[in-house]
């Protein structure tokens, strides 16, 4: 089976979107996986199809109703989905490149794009949402965010990525950021590649490599060794 998200999103019309490019959209194409995108409005029970209120206890923006977003889930998650449901959020658990594996390895996602003020809270507990953060910023909308999390999650299924792009040595496998990488001409603007990398000895390629990780991660981020 294959990895299967379903999108539910005031606006379709910006998917695929990057997620139609390169290898991901080779993916898509080829099977590896699927996207389906649902409009949120056509769930709307009022003729101006009306998805959003005034929030309860006053403010600004408005509200994306519950039992409008529950409709809309209900129709492509039905119980017994196996799918973990995806809430784009601010307020999220931030996403790592763990929790990103774990959704590669999955049946898919369900992933709920929020608009405007949000969503309200009580459709969050009842169709049991996961909340997903991209970053501590706020977007527009969740579309951006669930391309995102798509992105990183689909490069990881088997077959996605060519033998020549491999992931096994890449930032945040292993805890740590990656080294720096060259390639030719072997001189830039005076620069020169780090003789130890056209030496040809293996052992030692990989020893500076590894050291290059171990002191950008110190220096960029101190948070990961501590993990
Ligand atoms: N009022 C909300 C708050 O302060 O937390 C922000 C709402 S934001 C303008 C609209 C929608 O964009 C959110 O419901 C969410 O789906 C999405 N969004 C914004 N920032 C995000 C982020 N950092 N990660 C994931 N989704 C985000």
């Amino acid at each position: 089976m294959s990895f299967s998200a379903d999108v539910v999103t005031l606006f379709p019309e910006l998917f695929p979107g990057p997620l139609g490019a390169s290898v991901i959209g080779r993916g898509l194409a080829d099977g590896l996986w699927s996207l389906r995108t649902t409009q949120l409005r056509d769930f709307a029970a009022d003729r101006h199809r009306t998805v959003d209120d005034t929030p309860a206890g006053g403010g600004p923006g408005m509200v994306l109703k519950p039992d409008i977003l529950a409709a809309a889930i209900d129709a492509v998650s039905p119980p017994g989905d196996p799918r973990p449901r995806l809430l784009m959020s601010p307020r999220g658990t931030p996403l790592g490149q763990a929790r990103v594996r774990e959704l590669a390895r999955g049946p898919g996602a369900v992933i709920v794009c929020g608009r405007f003020e949000g969503v309200d809270q009580r459709v969050i507990e009842a169709r049991n949402l996961e909340e997903v953060s991209i970053g501590d910023y706020v977007l527009a909308g969740g579309e951006v965010a669930a391309m995102a999390l798509l992105e990183a999650a689909v490069r990881l299924i088997p077959g996605v990525l060519g033998a020549a792009e491999s992931h096994a040595e890449e930032s945040f496998e292993g805890g740590l950021l990656e080294y720096p990488q060259y390639t030719r001409p072997q001189i830039f603007e005076g620069r020169e590649i780090p003789a130890v990398l056209t030496s040809g000895d293996h052992g030692k390629i990989a020893r500076w490599r590894r050291e290059a990780a171990e002191a950008l991660t110190r220096t960029r981020r101190p948070d990961l060794l501590k993990r």
